[in-house]
Protein backbone atom coordinates (compact mmCIF):
# COMPACT_ATOMS: atom_id res chain seq x y z
CA UNK A 1 0.00 0.00 0.00
CA UNK A 2 1.23 3.53 -1.11
CA UNK A 3 0.92 6.92 0.47
CA UNK A 4 1.63 10.32 -0.03
CA UNK A 5 4.35 11.75 2.27
CA UNK A 6 5.19 14.90 0.57
CA UNK A 7 4.51 18.30 2.61
CA UNK A 8 4.83 18.05 5.70
CA UNK A 9 4.09 14.51 6.38
CA UNK A 10 7.54 14.21 4.33
CA UNK A 11 9.29 16.17 6.73
CA UNK A 12 8.00 14.44 9.38
CA UNK A 13 9.02 11.08 7.65
CA UNK A 14 13.09 12.97 7.41
CA UNK A 15 13.50 13.52 11.21
CA UNK A 16 12.75 10.57 11.81
CA UNK A 17 14.26 8.41 9.64
CA UNK A 18 11.68 6.90 7.54
CA UNK A 19 11.07 5.93 4.19
CA UNK A 20 9.06 8.79 2.59
CA UNK A 21 6.99 6.98 0.24
CA UNK A 22 5.53 4.31 2.64
CA UNK A 23 5.92 6.00 5.84
CA UNK A 24 6.80 2.82 7.51
CA UNK A 25 10.45 1.49 6.05
CA UNK A 26 14.05 2.56 7.83
CA UNK A 27 16.26 4.23 5.97
CA UNK A 28 19.23 3.48 7.47
CA UNK A 29 21.15 -0.30 8.26
CA UNK A 30 23.58 0.64 10.92
CA UNK A 31 25.57 4.04 11.26
CA UNK A 32 25.82 5.61 7.86
CA UNK A 33 24.97 2.64 5.35
CA UNK A 34 21.37 2.76 3.44
CA UNK A 35 19.41 0.33 2.93
CA UNK A 36 19.21 -0.46 -1.02
CA UNK A 37 15.31 -0.55 -1.00
CA UNK A 38 12.88 0.25 1.81
CA UNK A 39 12.66 -2.63 3.97
CA UNK A 40 8.83 -2.13 4.23
CA UNK A 41 7.66 -1.36 0.69
CA UNK A 42 10.62 -2.10 -1.55
CA UNK A 43 11.00 1.48 -2.83
CA UNK A 44 14.79 2.16 -4.29
CA UNK A 45 16.52 5.02 -2.39
CA UNK A 46 18.92 5.51 -5.06
CA UNK A 47 16.83 6.91 -7.65
CA UNK A 48 19.69 7.07 -10.14
CA UNK A 49 23.43 7.36 -10.19
CA UNK A 50 24.39 10.46 -8.60
CA UNK A 51 21.36 10.51 -6.90
CA UNK A 52 22.73 11.54 -3.47
CA UNK A 53 25.11 14.38 -4.61
CA UNK A 54 21.74 16.67 -3.73
CA UNK A 55 22.26 15.24 -0.39
CA UNK A 56 25.89 16.53 -0.24
CA UNK A 57 25.19 19.56 -1.23
CA UNK A 58 22.32 19.94 1.08
CA UNK A 59 24.74 18.89 4.17
CA UNK A 60 27.29 20.97 2.97
CA UNK A 61 24.84 23.78 2.60
CA UNK A 62 23.28 23.77 5.95
CA UNK A 63 26.76 23.33 7.38
CA UNK A 64 28.51 26.21 6.16
CA UNK A 65 25.43 28.29 6.51
CA UNK A 66 25.32 27.75 10.63
CA UNK A 67 29.22 27.91 10.52
CA UNK A 68 28.61 31.40 8.30
CA UNK A 69 25.69 32.51 11.23
CA UNK A 70 28.28 31.97 14.15
CA UNK A 71 31.99 32.83 12.97
CA UNK A 72 30.52 36.40 11.07
CA UNK A 73 29.05 37.78 13.83
CA UNK A 74 32.21 36.86 16.08
CA UNK A 75 34.85 38.28 13.38
CA UNK A 76 32.48 41.67 13.22
CA UNK A 77 33.00 42.29 16.66
CA UNK A 78 36.87 41.78 16.30
CA UNK A 79 37.31 38.57 18.13
CA UNK A 80 40.93 37.65 17.70
CA UNK A 81 41.46 34.76 14.88
CA UNK A 82 42.71 32.22 17.08
CA UNK A 83 39.40 31.51 19.06
CA UNK A 84 37.56 32.04 15.19
CA UNK A 85 39.65 29.00 13.31
CA UNK A 86 39.09 27.03 17.11
CA UNK A 87 35.27 27.40 16.37
CA UNK A 88 34.85 27.53 12.81
CA UNK A 89 37.77 24.66 12.04
CA UNK A 90 36.70 21.52 14.19
CA UNK A 91 32.68 23.10 13.32
CA UNK A 92 33.15 22.77 9.40
CA UNK A 93 34.44 19.07 10.34
CA UNK A 94 32.36 18.23 12.24
CA UNK A 95 28.60 19.63 10.98
CA UNK A 96 28.57 17.56 7.89
CA UNK A 97 29.10 14.38 9.99
CA UNK A 98 26.35 15.46 12.11
CA UNK A 99 24.32 16.03 8.84
CA UNK A 100 25.00 13.12 6.98
CA UNK A 101 21.98 10.78 7.86
CA UNK A 102 19.51 14.03 8.24
CA UNK A 103 20.86 15.48 4.63
CA UNK A 104 20.17 12.02 3.11
CA UNK A 105 17.03 11.92 4.54
CA UNK A 106 15.78 15.72 3.20
CA UNK A 107 17.32 15.17 0.20
CA UNK A 108 14.90 12.14 -0.43
CA UNK A 109 11.81 13.52 1.33
CA UNK A 110 12.36 17.08 -0.99
CA UNK A 111 13.05 14.72 -4.05
CA UNK A 112 9.70 13.02 -2.99
CA UNK A 113 8.39 16.26 -3.16
CA UNK A 114 9.03 17.43 -7.17
CA UNK A 115 9.23 13.83 -8.03
CA UNK A 116 6.22 12.34 -6.70
CA UNK A 117 7.03 8.55 -8.49
CA UNK A 118 6.21 5.08 -7.58
CA UNK A 119 8.42 2.05 -7.44
CA UNK A 120 11.33 1.60 -9.66
ZN1 LIG B 1 8.74 2.11 2.16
Amino acid sequence: MRRNRSGAKGLYAEFIYVEVDCGAGKIFRRGFTTFETCPNCGWRFEREEGYWTGAMAVNLILSEIIVAIVVIPLAARQVPLLPLLAIGVPAVALLPVLFYRHSKALWMCLDFMVHPVGLL
